[in-house]
Parts: C-alpha cells; sequence; structure tokens
C-alpha cells in the first residue's frame, strides 16, 4: 500500500507516562529477548495498563518480537482488531492533526494530549478505572503518528477482547504469564490484560 501521502510522524522526547515505574525512567530492554533499546536505534512498543494511577502491567518489546508476537495472533483476530478500531478511532482526525501540528515546535506539541483521552470513547484518562496506553518509541524518543500513541480505557479494553479468537486470547494469557507471572487483578479481572495492537 502506498503510504506516501501520510503526514511525517513526530518525535519528541519520551513522556513520563511512558517511563517504567520499576526502572523510574524509560524502559531499557525487551521484556521478551532482552535486546538493549535505548541506543541500539531499533524501534520498540511500550505498553503500560493502569488501574486508576497505579501501573498494573508494563513492558517495552522491541520490533522484531513485536512481529513474532504478531504472527501468533490468528488472521481472524487481527482483522477483527483493525475492524473494530477502523470503526472507533477517528483515525482521520488524528491525520488531520499531525498535518495541523507540522510546522508546529516539538516542545509545543503536547504530546500528552495525543493519549490522555480514550481513543474509541472520548473518556479522559482521569475518569477512567482501567485504561492502557501504547507508543512506538525510537531511542529517548516517541513517534507520534495516525495510530500511535493512544489510550484506550477499560469499555473499549473489553470490547476489543471480545472480537479477539480463542486462540489469540489464549496466546495472550500466555504472554502475561510467561512475562509477568499473573498478578491477581488478571484473575478476577481478564479483560484488562493487554492488547498488543
Ligand atoms: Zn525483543
Amino acid at each position: 500500500m502506498d503510504f506516501s501521502w501520510l503526514p511525517q510522524p513526530r518525535f519528541v522526547p519520551i513522556p513520563r507516562a511512558f517511563h517504567s515505574l520499576e526502572k523510574d525512567g524509560p524502559f531499557e530492554r525487551c521484556v521478551q529477548c532482552d535486546a538493549e533499546l535505548l541506543t541500539s536505534g531499533r524501534p520498540y512498543l511500550i505498553e503500560r495498563v493502569f488501574r486508576g494511577t497505579e501501573p498494573i502491567i508494563e513492558y517495552a518489546l522491541c520490533e522484531s518480537c513485536v512481529e513474532k508476537a504478531q504472527q501468533e495472533l490468528s488472521q481472524e483476530s487481527k482483522e477483527a482488531v483493525a475492524k473494530y478500531l477502523a470503526e472507533h478511532v477517528d483515525f482521520a482526525a488524528r491525520l488531520e492533526r499531525l498535518n495541523e501540528v507540522a510546522g508546529v515546535e516539538d516542545e509545543d506539541l503536547d504530546a500528552e494530549s495525543w493519549f490522555d483521552h480514550c481513543a474509541v470513547s472520548g473518556q479522559s484518562a482521569a475518569h477512567t478505572r482501567e485504561r492502557q496506553i501504547a507508543a512506538w518509541c525510537q531511542g529517548s524518543q516517541m513517534r507520534i503518528d495516525h495510530a500511535l500513541p493512544l489510550m484506550l480505557a477499560g469499555p473499549a479494553l473489553e470490547e476489543l477482547q471480545e472480537v479477539l479468537s480463542e486462540k489469540t486470547r489464549g496466546w495472550m494469557n500466555d504472554f502475561v504469564s510467561d512475562n509477568f507471572g499473573m498478578p491477581p487483578e488478571f484473575c478476577d479481572q481478564p479483560d484488562i490484560r493487554p492488547i498488543l495492537l
């Protein structure tokens, strides 16, 4: 597909919301393969799941581990997630906004405003019980493009879980338990596992 018409992505210093609680600073390594992230130049995905203000799951995954993970997802699930997002997220508005800020200085980009509302419901972060944020980063920079960073609040995450196939849900459960141990939150609240976007 030809994406040359898309506005250029922007890069800004990684906001604190995408720092690791455990590291008390930026993520340094891929949770799966332990690849170094900050100086290697390889792109990586950060996902953090919050309950209230507390992060309950957080990780960074390097690009090749994201690709491997996506291969594990069933075709059916990938299509269902893409369809759900296409129907519920206003990507056109994000594209328009990217165009609008093309000439704006980095410090005036207001990076947080790209992920402080649920991309599906518009619910603000302050009013959510559970939410997930995701962003692509490279080195010390976060990439802003038509898709990421974004936030999904609890109800949207639940809807997304429902469109996933049984196989994909099983794989995600394994991913969470392999990498993090199974936090008790997931036993009574299985709908808040991370979604690999
Ligand atoms: Zn990796």
